[in-house]
């Protein structure tokens, strides 16, 4: 598949990794002896959740705000997200000094609108029953003039999101296999950019919610396809359609998108939690519970897991834990 004419390049996320030093978490990569075990392969884990905000939302989220003019930064920015994206720019543009306004649905999770106006955001609520998104996002623009920030169909977003895979690779070489948790496809298609340059020959493979296979769906028919609100725990990844900029390059670079089901991510979750000590959301052991399952025959390779966040309130991290059956 044709690599020309993609609306991000690898100089992009070296760029956006340029501005992020110093800015966002260099997140550790962490290693189980379990885990490869269970694997069968010397699997790297890249620990998005210790990212700022929780989520590697963060990169994306700052890159694109930081590359804007100064005439567009004097207007704000404006996002429309229920969920870590409305963190990570509600983060980025205060440390930037920006105005954010952020449009969140008035059924939000108590503990992500709290979170948001924490970080300094004015935050609109709207009806996700009675009101149109697109309507709202119109009125905002006009009013206001501000730019509007998508979660993953913006080249600066994905250039940003990309750096994840670009410091996992620095840090730990080559590898065979990359495994990237996938919802409208923004980090998957940053950090296959970042692999085909840094790591050629790496196989690089998406992983999304059984219930919502619209990403795998897409790349292998070639058309975006549109689903409903997946039923799903993975609450990061509940995305309806992929993006347009990402299409082509998954097509360019990703060699398949798989899917993983709830109860695997359920113990996904244990397995973090009680063999690795560390809090993953169930989005973000999407990646993970494919390579632990053991989608792929990749015996003896070196495999990159890219675990994206770590928000989740503590009740339903209790409920998943006493749900998951253990890896036997
Ligand atoms: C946003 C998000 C995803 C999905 O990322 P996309 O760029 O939309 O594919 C996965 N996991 C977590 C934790 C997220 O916040």
């Amino acid at each position: 598949m044709s690599t020309t004419n993609l609306a991000v390049t690898y100089q992009d996320i070296a760029a956006a990794a340029k501005r992020l030093e110093g800015i966002a978490r260099k997140t550790p990569v962490l290693t189980s002896g379990q885990a490869d075990k269970q694997a069968n392969a010397t699997v790297f884990f890249k620990c998005e959740n210790f990212q700022r905000v929780g989520a590697f939302k963060f990169r994306g989220a700052y890159n694109a705000i930081s590359s804007l003019s100064e005439a567009q930064k004097q207007q704000g920015v404006v996002a429309f997200s229920s969920g870590n994206h409305a963190q990570g720019i509600a983060l980025a543009a205060r440390m930037l000094g920006v105005h954010a306004t952020i449009v969140m649905p008035s059924n939000a999770p108590a503990m992500k609108l709290a979170a948001t106006r924490e970080y300094g955001a004015e935050v609109i609520l709207y009806d996700r029953e009675r009101e149109d998104r697109e309507v709202i996002a119109a009125r905002l623009s006009s009013e206001r003039g501000c730019a509007t920030i998508p979660a993953y169909d913006h080249p600066d977003v994905i250039a940003g999101q990309g750096t994840v895979a670009k410091e996992l690779i620095d840090e730990v070489g080559a590898l065979d296999y990359l495994f990237v948790c996938t919802g409208g496809g923004g980090l998957l298609s940053g950090c296959a950019i970042a692999a085909a340059h840094l790591s050629p020959g790496c196989i690089v493979i998406g992983v999304e919610p059984e219930a919502g296979n619209d990403a795998q769906q897409s790349l292998r028919s070639g058309e975006i396809v549109h689903i409903a609100v997946p039923d799903t725990i993975a609450d990061g990844a509940q995305t309806q359609h992929i993006g347009k900029l990402v299409l082509p390059i998954l097509q360019a670079y990703v060699k398949d998108i798989i899917t993983v089901s709830d109860g695997q991510l359920r113990t996904q979750m244990r397995f973090f939690a009680e063999r690795m000590k560390i809090v993953v959301e169930p989005a973000g052991c999407l990646a993970a519970a494919a390579v632990m399952h053991r989608a792929f025959d990749f015996d003896g390779a070196k495999v990159g897991v890219i675990v994206s966040g770590g928000n989740v309130d503590m009740e339903s991290f209790g409920r998943n834990i006493a749900l998951a059956k253990p890896y036997s």
